[in-house]
């Protein structure tokens, strides 16, 4: 046997940068850990993989038992400049040494005022913008829903098939899926309408036809004259990774414009250089009247924003936005070390290359394979939709397994889509070709054994 001498993987604060799997997953650690989540946490909070983290780095999360794990999940999206970049930890560490909280609404502080500042000039749109902090997606959607009836005076949201959009009462009524985000939790909030997407891989249709489909439903079921707002992801999350045929997304803003409906644009998993813009608005020149933002804001500090015209975030009562927690001062901090960030690392450009190794190396796949449908997203948010051979039936069984084979083979993956037939891929873009090529390497040989 010969061996070929390799250099030593580089680390990221001290976390070699490579695959190493030492024990069975999960290994005895995290099963006994396992064991007092059962017996301490509630059965209904459910883990993809469980194995308990102790440390993280670049694109590759240390369990307790010793195992190196490639990171293609973020934390959902979330860690995109890296897991424990070094520009954050520092930022956070300074921050929480000043002071933890205040209250922006009791003694507010510029780190707050900072973040509003530098959203209001990242958002699309050349107009006066303005910003408020909360703390997670859910919450910055429901005040989008809010910001819009108050503009408006009008009642009605229309949201998509397949949406998600969190799981607060509001924004379950807004989110499609029934299990496991619905189910048994009404009844919800009302004036909340769904109305059909265009998913081009199931109906076939160009953006034009699926906007004129989606805009007479909306005119016929709901009318202008009742529907302060439009809310859409550009990109599905949880959904399954949809993006829109082009021109549907123009189409429906345009439709808002001309009809005093505010356009809402869900950017909480497509945000923070993802998708290879810096928000996916931007591939079609979209100009949301109000972005939503959340996960890859801060690098997993809890932190989500709503930024939008200034004439519409104004419109609200003074004392009317708020919450003891929005914009926490240690995730204001966070948030302005990963903008800066991902311009000093030109995280946009290293999302587009992302994209193209992996979505490069999936569409070989799916050349081979008939069981991947199609390979969709953009940059660094690519997903696989898998089917039984030779037909559009969703096999949501070979994404299980598949998954199934690349944990056990230490890369943490992700399923979605309505009918969790979807594996999706969102590594952090602080991960190196070599992680992501192993990584993929695992995923052919999960699929070639499933
Ligand atoms: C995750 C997500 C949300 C909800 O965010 P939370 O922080 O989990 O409340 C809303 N919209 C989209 C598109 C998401 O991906």
């Amino acid at each position: 046997m010969t061996t070929t001498p390799t250099a030593p993987a580089p680390t990221v604060n001290g976390v070699p940068q490579e695959r190493k799997v030492v024990t069975a997953i999960p290994g005895p650690r995290s099963v006994e850990l396992a064991a007092r989540k059962s017996d301490a946490v509630a059965a209904a909070v459910g883990t993809t993989m469980p194995v308990y983290a102790t440390q993280a780095a670049g694109g590759v999360v240390v369990d307790v038992d010793g195992n190196h794990l490639v990171d293609l999940g973020s934390g959902i999206a979330v860690t995109t400049v890296g897991v424990s970049d070094p520009r954050v930890v520092a930022a956070v560490q300074a921050q929480a040494a000043a002071f933890t909280h205040t209250c922006f609404m009791v003694t507010p502080y510029e780190g707050y005022v900072a973040v509003a500042e530098r959203l209001n000039a990242l958002a699309p749109g050349d107009f006066a913008k303005r910003s408020a902090l909360f703390n997670s997606g859910a919450e910055a959607v429901e005040n989008a829903v809010k910001v819009a009836r108050s503009y408006t005076g009008k009642d009605a949201v229309v949201v998509f098939d397949h949406a998600y959009h969190g799981r607060t009462n509001l924004t379950m009524a807004m989110t499609a899926k029934n299990m496991p985000y619905k189910h048994g939790f009404g009844p919800f909030a009302g004036e909340v309408y769904r109305a059909p997407l265009s998913y081009p891989y199931r109906d076939g249709l160009s953006g034009d036809e699926a906007a004129t489909r989606a805009i007479s439903m909306i005119e016929s079921q709901v009318g202008a004259a009742n529907l302060a707002c439009v809310v859409i992801e550009p990109i599905q999350g949880e959904g399954g990774f949809i993006e829109p045929a082009a021109g549907f997304l123009p189409a429906l803003q345009a439709w808002c414009r001309a009809n005093g409906v505010v356009f809402v644009a869900d950017e909480v998993q497509t945000g923070f250089a993802r998708t290879g813009h810096y928000f996916a608005s931007e591939a079609e020149g979209l100009e949301p009247d109000l972005l939503v933002t959340a996960k890859g804001i801060a690098g997993g500090m809890p932190l989500s924003a709503l930024t939008g015209r200034a004439e519409i975030m104004d419109a609200a009562h003074a004392g009317g936005l708020g919450g003891t927690y929005g914009g926490n001062p240690v995730a204001c901090a966070a948030a302005l070390a990963v903008m800066d960030a991902i311009e000093a690392d030109g995280l946009v450009a290293r999302a587009r290359e992302i994209g193209d190794l992996l979505g490069g190396r999936l569409r070989d796949l799916a050349a081979r394979d008939a069981r991947v449908g199609q390979v969709r997203g953009r940059g660094a948010m690519i997903a696989v939709e898998l089917v039984e051979a030779g037909t559009t039936n969703p096999d949501a069984a070979l994404a299980k397994a598949v998954a199934a084979a690349a944990h056990a083979e230490g890369v943490v993956v992700l399923t979605c889509g309505t009918y969790g037939n979807v594996l999706r891929f969102l590594p952090p873009l602080a991960i190196s070709d070599a992680l992501l090529t192993d990584a993929v390497d695992v995923l052919e040989r999960a699929f070639a054994g499933a």
